[in-house]
């Protein structure tokens, strides 16, 4: 579970990124977050992963208050998120197997369970037989899914996504997006950020908008329509 409670984010600079932000995501609910480039989104998402502290309100993920995490837990927090970029952020000179065991590694799995949680994971995002594969060798979405297979890994309960289709093409966009549905319907809470008005007309999921660092309007799911 997500809940945002009066949340407000001021940058130094003065800039009101967000104002008095309400949101609640139950756990298991697929969420679109759309906006206008400078309405917030992406200050919502490093809230979500402590990167940025509230200037007010109160957020809830897991059913930890973020505020009152003490600074030794909060790499342990992160790792019960995955994250996904509109850059993928591979290791450039590690393959597909040792990009996503990476994420394993550093958690202190013992190497024959990566071997079977990196295998079973690349199987579900189509991978397996990529997976000695450089991230140079990989197409666009190949890259997005191998960093999918990363986020994913260590099995956390909820996958933010930030702009994940934001370098690829409007059929492999839909392929990814299709992946997403699918890691959400095993049960992880899936929450995208898009600009893309089709494919949140596609998808028929949940939709937040925010504009000017507000909510402006929150849609059911099945209701969104241009
Ligand atoms: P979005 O992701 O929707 O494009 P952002 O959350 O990046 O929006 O930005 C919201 C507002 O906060 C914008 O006006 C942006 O210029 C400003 N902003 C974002 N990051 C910073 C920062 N680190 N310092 C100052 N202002 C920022």
């Amino acid at each position: 579970m997500i809940r945002l409670e009066h949340v407000s984010k001021v940058y130094p600079s003065g800039t009101k990124a967000l104002r008095d932000v309400n949101i609640e995501i139950r756990d298991g609910e697929f969420v679109f977050i759309m906006g206008r480039s400078g309405s917030g989104k992406s200050t919502l998402i490093r809230l979500l992963l402590k990167e940025l502290e509230p200037s007010e309100g109160i957020i809830t993920v897991n059913g930890e208050v973020l505020g009152k995490m003490r600074r030794r837990s909060i790499p342990r927090y992160r790792r019960e998120i995955g994250v996904v970029f509109q850059n993928f952020l591979l290791l450039r000179d590690r393959n597909v197997f040792e990009n996503v065991a990476f994420a394993q590694r550093v958690v202190g799995v013992r190497p024959v369970e990566i071997l079977a949680n990196v295998s079973r994971i690349l199987e579900l995002v189509g991978l397996s037989s990529r997976y000695k594969a450089l991230p140079s060798q990989l197409s666009g979405g190949e890259q997005q899914r191998t960093a999918i297979a990363r986020a994913l890994v260590n099995c956390p309960r909820v996958l933010l996504a930030d702009e994940p289709t934001g370098n690829l093409d409007a059929k492999t966009s839909q392929d990814i997006m299709e992946l997403l549905d699918e890691i959400n319907r095993q049960g992880t809470t899936v929450v995208v950020v898009t600009h893309s008005h089709e494919i949140v007309r596609k998808m028929q999921k949940r939709v937040i908008v925010l504009d000017h660092g507000q909510v402006d309007r929150e849609i059911p799911e099945g209701s969104f329509e241009e």
